[in-house]
């Protein structure tokens, strides 16, 4: 429920609100707008009764949130989330924010060569996993703590931002001493333990949709963070589960105007795990960018044949420069820019 304040209604009558709804048993979460302040009702996981708020001085209306979601839904917040980032980097306002880097870290000239790449190029942040998420228990499953340091030198020495995936709770603390993004992937979706140590971080999360999560129940993931106190969230749409095998996901591009009409979030496209392979990651980062995406997370690899995860679907450098050349062509045609690299750490 949506408490709406008078244009003009007092400090006092914003502090009845949320004293009634505290003993109504609820938790108020005021948002002090341009226009004017709202007070949000949260807890109540049905219909609350707003006859105890509707007749409080300053109160102008008591809007119903119908979704099951609440803060992330456009109904409670109107205008569009943008996620600032260090540097001058955001994700979510008029620029396409491009996410780059290799699958996985596999050690320190590879992460370094490719953060010169993908900055060079034109991405904002670096992506690179140090725990990977894998089918199989075989495959490599990333360098663990020890690529945390290697992203950290990345940060320092080539000055890009980083983003790195969380596969556990306890993981949380040492990602975010380093990155300025924290990933929970498609598998972990529904982690609720992960959402809510991710919560309760003071980082911007970046939540991937799961391979067969409806839009709804990726924001009501994308709610837990907000729960536990994390407003920074930025979603990414990476394909679902579908019954063709000619490409590793289908990538569900319709995703993106869905859920900027239903929630506040931004939302980013990723054509590499989307598509599966490298040949179509760039008509469908080009076309993720035209459909309105926030941005783009793209795998880029030095040596994409040598990969130890992921390398069919990475691109090689010269394929995203020539890539990034384009989607600044596009992001012109419909209002926005790409953002520049931020000057961090070098
Ligand atoms: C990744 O970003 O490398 C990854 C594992 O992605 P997803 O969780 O979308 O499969
Ligand atoms: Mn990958």
């Amino acid at each position: 429920m949506l408490i709406v304040m008078r244009h003009g209604a007092t400090e006092q009558e914003v502090a009845r609100v949320v004293a009634v709804i505290k003993d109504m048993g609820y938790e108020a979460r005021p948002m002090p707008g341009v226009q004017r302040t709202a007070v949000g009702l949260v807890g109540n996981d049905g219909r609350a009764d707003a006859s105890r708020l509707e007749g409080l001085p300053g109160v102008q209306e008591v809007i119903h949130v119908t979704r099951p979601y609440k803060q992330v839904s456009r109904e409670w917040q109107p205008e569009s989330t943008v996620v600032r980032l260090p540097g001058g980097v955001s994700i979510g306002g008029t620029e396409v924010t491009v996410i780059a880097g290799p699958c996985s870290v596999e050690s320190e000239s590879q992460i370094l060569e490719a953060a010169r790449q993908v900055k060079d190029a034109g991405a904002a942040i670096l992506r690179g996993g140090a725990w990977k998420p894998r089918s199989s228990p075989y495959s490599f499953q990333g360098l663990g703590k020890s690529a945390l340091k290697l992203l950290a030198k990345a940060r320092a020495e080539v000055g890009i931002l980083i983003c790195t995936e969380a596969m556990d709770p306890e993981s949380i603390g040492p990602i975010s001493e380093v990155a300025d993004i924290i990933q929970i992937g498609a598998r972990n979706m529904q982690n609720f333990s992960l959402l809510k140590a991710a919560g309760r971080a003071r980082k911007p999360v970046l939540l991937k949709r799961g391979m067969s999560a409806t839009i709804e129940e990726l924001l009501l993931s994308a709610e837990y963070l907000f729960a536990e106190g994390n407003r920074e969230v930025i979603l990414c749409e990476r394909g679902i589960r579908g019954f063709d095998t000619a490409t590793r996901n289908v990538f569900d591009l319709t995703a993106i105007p869905v859920v900027h009409k239903l929630s506040h979030l931004p939302i980013i496209a990723d054509p590499s795990h989307g598509t599966g392979l490298r040949d179509k990651v760039i008509p469908m980062a080009r076309a993720a960018v035209a459909a309105g995406a926030d941005g783009i997370m793209v795998e880029v690899h030095p040596d994409p044949e040598s990969a130890l995860s992921d390398g069919a679907q990475s691109l090689f450098p010269e394929q995203f420069t020539q890539l990034m050349k384009e989607l600044r062509v596009i992001a012109e045609v419909i209002g926005r820019r790409v953002a520049e690299p931020a000057s961090v750490g070098a």
